[in-house]
């Protein structure tokens, strides 16, 4: 029986694991499938205080699981959680599945703090992955990579809430804004479209879907093929950076009625807290979070969340 399992490794989850492990509290965490999160497909990070000169994503998590171990929590590689269920005493089964060997086991403990994250939804073009991971100019984080676009093109992908912000916050940087969006009106709110589409460097490409990029002789994207989606005619961009915000994937289908969710798939905290509506089960970073979406903002609520399940275990 484990006092804490962690589900996840990204920021939430190891700064939970940090924190449970400095309370002596023998933390487990579970990796899943991409250890370190999402901020491992990011290249420089520029915004995580305390690095001023910046860190790489990869080298911040690997910083961040090496503080977690340091303290005593145990991590477990390659498990991918598939379910959790309660006991009638109250603890919980974390149900899993190893990614390489298949094997399945089922974990005890008394509290789990679920911070697996959510998934920046891409278009799923060959090779679409690799181009983020390289830094050639694919990324779904306009706060995050914004800076890196100074007086180039750049283009957004998606008619929504985030498509309209980060084509407006890309206009501090971009020489010119390419808002691509696969109808003829927004799904923004109004005063987000307005927003952008207000900006003298926003210009909206209705109508279009994107079909592949298109690469320079480093790999880095030069272009983008665009389709039209009414008459099918097909055409060029030139763009050096391609934001993609066609929404986010939590990371919640093990969940099991154990937490409430939205109609989106995010998971419900109480209110100003971590906790969930089970007792001893919280939910920390991304993976409740459909507003802020940082690197910092998850390892806040991880730190939350360990210090809310510390409070439990010591009631109980
Ligand atoms: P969203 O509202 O789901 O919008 C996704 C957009 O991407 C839609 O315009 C959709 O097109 C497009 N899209 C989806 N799949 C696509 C595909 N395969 N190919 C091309 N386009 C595709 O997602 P979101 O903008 O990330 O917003 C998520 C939630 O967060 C919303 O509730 C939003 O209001 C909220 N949010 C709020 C703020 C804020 O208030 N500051 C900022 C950002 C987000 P269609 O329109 O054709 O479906």
């Amino acid at each position: 029986m484990e006092n804490v399992i962690i589900i996840g490794t990204g920021p939430s989850g190891y700064t939970a694991a940090i924190y449970a492990a400095r309370a002596d509290l023998s933390p487990v965490i579970l990796t899943g499938d991409q250890p370190g999160g999402q901020l491992t497909t990011t290249t420089d990070v520029e915004n995580f205080p305390g690095f001023p000169d910046g860190v790489m994503g990869p080298e911040l998590m690997a910083k961040m699981q090496a503080q977690a171990e340091k303290f005593g929590t145990r991590v477990e590689n390659a498990v991918i959680v598939t379910k959790i269920e309660q006991n009638e005493d109250k603890t919980f089964q974390v149900h899993s599945i190893n990614q390489f060997t298949q094997e399945e086991k089922v974990w005890q403990s008394k509290t789990v703090i679920i911070a697996s994250g959510a998934s920046a939804r891409y278009l799923g073009i060959e090779g679409e992955m690799d181009l983020v991971k390289s830094g050639a100019g694919l990324t779904a984080c306009a706060t995050c990579d914004g800076a890196f676009y100074r007086d180039v093109p750049v283009c957004v992908i998606g008619g929504g809430d985030s498509a309209c912000e980060e084509a407006t916050f890309l206009t501090k940087f971009a020489s010119k804004v390419y808002l691509i969006h696969r109808r003829d009106e927004l799904r923004a709110s109004k005063i987000m479209a307005q927003r952008a589409l207000d900006h003298e460097k926003v210009e909206v490409v209705w109508n279009s879907g994107l079909e592949d990029y298109v690469l320079d002789d480093n790999k880095r994207i030069r272009a983008v093929k665009l389709k039209n989606t009414v008459d099918g005619s097909e055409s060029e961009l030139a763009v050096e950076g391609v934001f993609m915000a066609i929404g986010h994937i939590p990371n919640t289908g093990f969940v099991n009625g154990l937490a409430d969710l939205d109609d989106s798939g995010y998971i419900l905290q109480v209110p100003g807290k971590t906790a969930t509506k089970t007792a001893g089960l919280f939910a920390a970073g991304d993976v409740a979070d459909t507003v802020y979406r940082q690197g910092i903002t998850a390892a806040g609520q991880g730190c939350m969340a360990a210090l809310e399940a510390e409070h439990y275990l010591a009631a109980l």
